[in-house]
């Protein structure tokens, strides 16, 4: 029997841990970060370090649902509504909704 497995598990620990706090400090998710950085240490880590801050991002408001968003979402990750940039005129409904393939 052999201590290896035990220790590269603590070293996962370390990482999924530095990556959450670093996740965590950039106002993304603990969880998520925790996760990426516990199963590819090296390179989950790293991103979270690059990560850009997302509290420092432009923020708007979905017109539908009121929550808060991302200024370059395309569409409303609460209520899936389709988000027209800001300054862009409205167009109508029906030339938005298409991106269906044509068969
Ligand atoms: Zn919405």
């Amino acid at each position: 029997m052999s201590g290896y497995g035990m220790d590269f598990l603590v070293i996962l620990l370390c990482f999924g841990l530095a990556g959450g706090i670093v996740g965590r400090i950039k106002g993304s998710s603990f969880t998520v970060w925790f996760l990426i950085s516990f199963c590819v240490p090296f390179i989950g880590l790293a991103t979270a370090v690059l990560y850009r801050f997302e509290n420092q991002e432009l923020r708007r408001q979905c017109p539908d649902c009121q929550r808060v968003l991302k200024l370059h979402d395309a569409v409303c990750m609460h209520c899936g509504a389709e988000l027209e940039f800001p300054d862009v005129a409205i167009s109508p409904t029906a030339t938005v909704v298409a991106r269906k393939p044509t068969a």
